[in-house]
This record gives structure tokens, sequence and C-alpha cells, in this order.
């Protein structure tokens, strides 16, 4: 939907203030529709408008991509910028991390996770310790955690409050040597008093190197106040994201690094142990935007290729009609302009489709074979993959040279693609349907 508004820029050719007010609204609602908080997309919006007029774009080819980027770039840096912000562990050991947050946002499984990571890639000894005194399962839970994070969790004692078992924990730690002692605090389903007087107490009591704030990234509007209370009461040096595998397009992201000025440190992408990631700004920005950097793969595209062609591809995509034939056309375009990582990169739900590719990266002499297969095809086979049954691939595999194995591996790639193809068609249909009302 956005590219629709800047290709209507580049066609123009000058950039007014009238034109950059017009893209800005586009981005205005697609930011909202993110779920950024709205103080935060006035800001970013005004601060970008005013970059893009002053900007020097009337050069360039493209005017329309030169707001384009300039939008991207001012979200990758309301991000944080390029890389990832690594925790803070410069504490003389043991080094106190303190985890808040609302209930259910994912402390408890974020702490596990943290608590996994520096003890297997670090080689830290960690102490995890629960100081959820409201749920009466909270430090059982914390406990099998550890056990299957493969780290020590503070025996539990009935009765110690959150504050005491905090003492208790930075106590076992300097005794048995551990190198960082993560503390898991309790969450109430809102913002309350009782909630920031006990992390208040908490953090006076261990002063931890860490006080990392936990966001559900489905959380909308109110992670705005969310944020601000922590940080208020606590202040908060990291955030951590957490159910970004869901589908959240993460603006939640920028409203707490722009409400709380701490960087996002980390994200979850599942229930499992092990998903955890670093946070790439660059991701997620494309994911504010609605997406992915498909802008920037027309782009790119329209360098290497004719335009007609990549114009024609970029519509099909919109409009979830792919077939082999775009495939392949796909893959010469591939071929062309070098990386295939590079060109997936760029587009949304890649992570679904590396998964349904297996762990290994693609090389282009395998999009050669793939070509070589297409081109095996009948014309009804290649407009309608679905027809393609047992006969039918042994007959291409003859033809092409190939396996039979090899087209199964060609048709679920296809699948794949025409599946991410399909969530890009909701998107423009969505868009459309917002410009029809608006
Ligand atoms: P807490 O109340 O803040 O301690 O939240 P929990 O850690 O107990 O998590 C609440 C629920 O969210 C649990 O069912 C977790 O498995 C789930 N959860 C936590 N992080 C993630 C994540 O990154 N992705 C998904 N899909 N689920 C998560
Ligand atoms: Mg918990």
């Amino acid at each position: 939907k956005l590219s629709g508004v800047f290709d209507g820029l580049a066609k123009r050719g000058a950039l007014s203030e009238a034109d950059v007010t017009e893209a800005m609204r586009e981005v205005r609602l697609a930011m909202l529709d993110a779920d950024v908080a709205l103080p935060v997309v006035k800001d970013f919006v005004n601060k970008v408008r005013e970059r893009a007029v002053g900007h020097e774009v009337l050069d360039s080819i493209s005017p329309g991509q030169a707001v384009a980027k300039i939008v991207n770039d001012a979200l990758i840096d309301a991000l944080g910028g390029a890389g990832a912000v690594p925790l803070n562990l410069n504490a003389v050991p043991p080094v106190p991390i303190l985890m808040v947050g609302l209930q259910g946002s994912g402390k408890t499984t974020t702490s596990g996770k943290i608590a996994r990571r520096l003890a297997q890639r670090e080689r830290k000894k960690v102490l995890l310790a629960s100081l959820d005194t409201q749920r009466p399962a909270a430090q059982l839970q914390l406990a099998q955690l550890a056990e299957r994070a493969g780290v020590a969790s503070l025996p539990i004692i009935a009765g110690q409050t959150p504050v005491e078992i905090a003492q208790r924990a930075m106590e076992v730690g300097r005794r048995e040597g551990y190198d960082i002692v993560i503390l898991d605090t309790a969450g109430r389903l809102s913002i309350d008093e009782a909630l920031m007087d006990e992390v208040r107490a908490i953090r006076a009591e261990t002063s931890p190197a860490e006080t990392l704030l936990v966001v559900d990234a489905m959380t909308g509007q109110d992670a705005v106040n969310t944020a601000k209370a922590f940080n208020e009461a606590v202040g908060v040096t990291g955030v951590v994201m957490t159910r970004m595998d869901g589908d959240a397009r993460g603006g939640a992201a920028l409203s707490m690094r722009a409400i709380t000025g701490a960087p996002i440190k980390l994200t979850g992408s599942g229930e499992k142990l092990d998903a955890l990631e670093e946070f790439h700004p660059e991701r997620v920005a494309g994911r504010i935007l609605g997406l992915g950097d498909i802008a920037g793969l027309v782009e790119k595209a329209a360098d290497t290729l004719d335009h007609e062609e990549s114009e024609k591809l970029a519509l099909k995509m919109m409009q979830g009609k792919f077939d082999l034939d775009d495939y392949a056309a796909q893959i010469r375009q591939i071929n062309k302009m070098g990386s295939i990582s590079g060109i997936l990169g760029m587009l949304p739900g890649m992570g679904k489709l590396k998964d349904a590719l297996g762990d290994k990266e693609l090389d282009t002499s395998v999009l050669t074979r793939h070509q070589a297969i297409i081109s095996s095809m009948t014309r009804a086979e290649r407009r309608q993959p679905s027809i393609i049954k047992a006969s039918r691939k042994k007959r291409i595999a003859a033809g092409s040279g190939t396996t039979v194995q090899e087209i199964n591996r060609l048709l679920k790639q296809y699948d794949a693609m025409a599946s991410m193809m399909k969530r890009f068609s909701k998107l423009g249909v969505k868009g459309l349907m917002r410009q029809g009302l608006s």
C-alpha cells in the first residue's frame, strides 16, 4: 500500500511539500495499523516530514524511492539504529538482572531463555530466582524452567516477601560464586502502586546491572502507560519484546524505545527456551511499515531488469497471483542480482519460508536446476502446479534430467512462496479498503 503512494510520487517527478505530506499520511496509517502508540507516531511523522522536505531529492531518479528510504532509515534510527545492543553485565559478580513487566508478558519464560543463553554461550554460572509470591505456582514454574535450561534456581522457602527472596538470592549468589542472578518479579494485570512499590524496593535492595522491561509485542496503545510507569519507577535499561513470532507488526517496539529511551535488547519468538533472538531494527522497521522491504526489492529489481517486468512481478505479488512462470522469472532476476538470501531477506515472512526450505542456504545452482525443471513442464502445469501428480513428476524429472525428489522440493518451495504472496495480497486489500474509506 505504501509503494503505491511512492510510485505516484515517482511519476510526478518533483517532490513538493504536498507530496511529502501525502506520503506521510500513508506512513502514519501504516504505523497506527502496526500499533505504534499515537503520540509516538505523531512525533515520528513530524520529524520525518521535516527531514524529507528539506532533503535533496529533486535530482534523484525517483523521488518516491527517496522518501521511502528516508522513512525507512528514520524508522531504523528510531528503533535504535543498526546493530544489536548486548546485555550489560559489567559489574562485580553476582550480576543481578531484574525482570519487570505486566503479568503474562513473558518475564518468567524470558528469564529461562536468558539464563540458558548465558550459561551455554558465555559459560556463565547462572542462578534463577522467582520473586513472584502472587501466584502460588510461579516459583515452581521457574524452578522447572531452570531445570530445562540447565541452570540452578533458588530453593523455595515459603512465606518470604519478594524483597527477602531477592536478598537471599544475592546472598546465595555471592556465597556460591554465581556470575549472574536473574530476578524474575511478579506482574499484575495492570499497573498499580503496590506493584511499583514492590519493584522499587527490590531494585533498591539489589542494584541490578540490567532492569529489563518485558513487553508482549501484541501490546497496543496502552504500551505507553506500561513503559512510562515502569521507567519512572525503576529506570528501565533494556526492553525485551516477546511474541514476535505472532502476527503483531511490532509497533510496540517503537513505542517502547521512544518512551523509555532504552534499547530493545532481545526478542522472544516462541515458547521454547531457545526462541530468543537479538533485536534487528531493520526487520522490525519493515514489519511496521507493513511491506517487508518490498520498496527496496522493487528498487533493486528495477536497477537490473527492465522496468516493466519488475512492475508486473510486484503487481502479481500484491495480487497474490504467483505461478511457476513467475517463479522462473524471479530466478532470472535473482541470478542477475546475485545473492538469493539478500533478495529473500527483503521479503516479509521469510522466517517461515526458510523453515520450509530447511536449514541449508540456497545456492544458485539449485535455482538453475529449478529453471530447467520448470522449462520441462507444460504450460498448464506452470500455471496450475497443483495438477503435478506422480506421473507428471516422473515425466518432468526425465525431461529435465533431475529427480522426483527435486521436483517435490521445488513445489514445496513454490508453495511456501505462494502462501507468502497471499499474505502480501491481504495487506494490499486492507490498504485498498482503507483508502476507499478515508
Ligand atoms: P509472565 O507472567 O510475565 O512471567 O509470563 P510467562 O513467562 O509465564 O509467559 C506467559 C505465556 O506466554 C506462557 O504461555 C509462555 O509460554 C508464553 N510466551 C512467553 N514468551 C513467548 C514468546 O516469545 N512467544 C510465544 N509465542 N509465547 C511466549
Ligand atoms: Mg512469571
